[in-house]
């Protein structure tokens, strides 16, 4: 039998965020046209197997491809990431690139896509469902799996199990809660630390845990490499470490004003200033933020600074952070014996220097 020919000029292994960005770019810049091929049966890459709490850790508008934002740029008013720019959901962000595909890419006309279909080598694609092999022939192959996360719900543990333990890949979680159950988690990549909170965050963080092994915070992208699979550089936002102090009014602060940075940061790749960006900061309560140009004027062209400082009322007073447009942070202790100055980092414990 005769293989069908697919004559393209770029082949791109997978759609999955890099796929999907990639061929979106391709679209609007060029006219090129491609063939997108994928063992998924639909696009989305490895959010198909992620566990179904899963969310973005990040802005959801500085996630997705480029011609379509991600979410409606809405402000969550309530539960833990309340005053702050929403996070898709799994089921959002599959849903997104469902959309780009269907509405986008493929009524271009320059685009095949290729489902549940194995890339076997540069030149050839195999249906996953009826096994047809195709012959792909395209100038340039992009390979947008090179950094593709390995996720525990499709890899084989790499531990034995003790009878009478139940062992399941954290997807499975939602399945196997029972009332009154303990639970051991096992990895402190950011699924596993997502549960640590202001709140309680001294109980985990820098604490021998009964076995010698002490647990820090992921500061040099280690565990994401190690345990999550995924290279740090392939992160392009991540979690914030909600750390240190004893009820969260901290976090507000060092949250907030990452939040105020990425809206700036977004706003300034749209219109090229920083002046009109969105400063609201609906739902804090102990700090109040302002932003000025850094030197105390309207906020400039090219430069920002956006303060937070504590409210006296709710115990802050003294407590002063900032963050500017080069991502360098202050922390200001006034009458706050024990608390360190710093004009590199944000201090939430006191003592703590950097
Ligand atoms: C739980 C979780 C949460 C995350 N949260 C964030 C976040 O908040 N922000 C952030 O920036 N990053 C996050 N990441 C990192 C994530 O890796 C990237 O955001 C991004 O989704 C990776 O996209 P990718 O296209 O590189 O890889 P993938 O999504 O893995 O896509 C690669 C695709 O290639 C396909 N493929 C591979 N080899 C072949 C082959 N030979 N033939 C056919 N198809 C093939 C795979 O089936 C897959 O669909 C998260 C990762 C995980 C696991």
């Amino acid at each position: 039998m005769s293989m069908e020919t697919v004559e393209v000029d770029y082949l791109v292994i997978g759609a999955g965020a890099a796929g999907m960005a990639f061929a979106d770019s391709l679209l609007t810049e060029t006219q090129a046209t491609m063939a997108i091929a994928d063992r998924h049966h639909r696009p989305g890459g490895h959010w198909n197997d992620a566990y179904p709490f899963v969310r973005l850790h990040q802005p959801s508008y500085f996630y997705g491809v480029n011609s379509r934002p991600l979410g409606s740029g809405a402000i969550d008013a309530q539960g833990p990431n309340k005053g702050m720019s929403e996070l898709a959901s799994g089921a959002e962000i599959l849903a997104y690139f469902d959309g780009v595909m269907r509405q986008r890419l493929l009524p271009s006309g320059r685009v095949h896509y290729f489902p549940m279909t194995d890339v076997e080598d540069d030149a050839t694609i195999v249906s996953r469902l009826s096994g047809e092999r195709r012959r792909v022939k395209a100038r340039k192959v992009v390979d947008a799996a090179y950094l593709s996360p390995s996720v525990p719900a499709t890899t084989t543990r790499s531990f034995g199990v003790a009878p009478g333990v139940t062992c399941v890949p954290v997807g499975e979680l939602p399945r196997a809660v029972r009332p009154g159950a303990s639970y051991v988690v096992i990895g402190a990549g950011k699924t596993g630390i997502a549960d640590v909170t202001g709140a309680n965050a001294d109980k985990f963080y820098g604490v021998e845990n009964g076995y010698g092994l002490w647990v820090l915070y992921d500061t040099d992208g280690s565990i994401l490499e190690d345990y999550f699979g995924v290279s740090r550089y392939a992160v392009l936002g991540i979690a914030f470490p909600e750390i240190a102090d004893a009820n969260g009014k901290i976090t507000e602060a060092t949250s907030t004003l990452s939040d105020l940075r990425l809206r700036a940061e977004k706003f300034f790749g749209d219109n090229r200033t920083y002046v009109g960006f969105n400063q609201a900061t609906p739902g804090t309560r102990y700090f109040t933020y302002a932003c000025d140009d850094g030197a105390g004027g309207a906020v400039a062209q090219n430069a920002f600074r956006c303060t937070a400082t504590g409210v006296a009322s709710e115990g802050m007073s003294g407590f002063a952070y900032t963050i500017n447009q080069s991502n360098a942070r202050t922390s200001t202790f006034t009458s706050r014996p024990g608390w360190n100055d710093s004009l590199t980092c944000w201090v939430s414990k006191k003592g703590e220097s950097c």
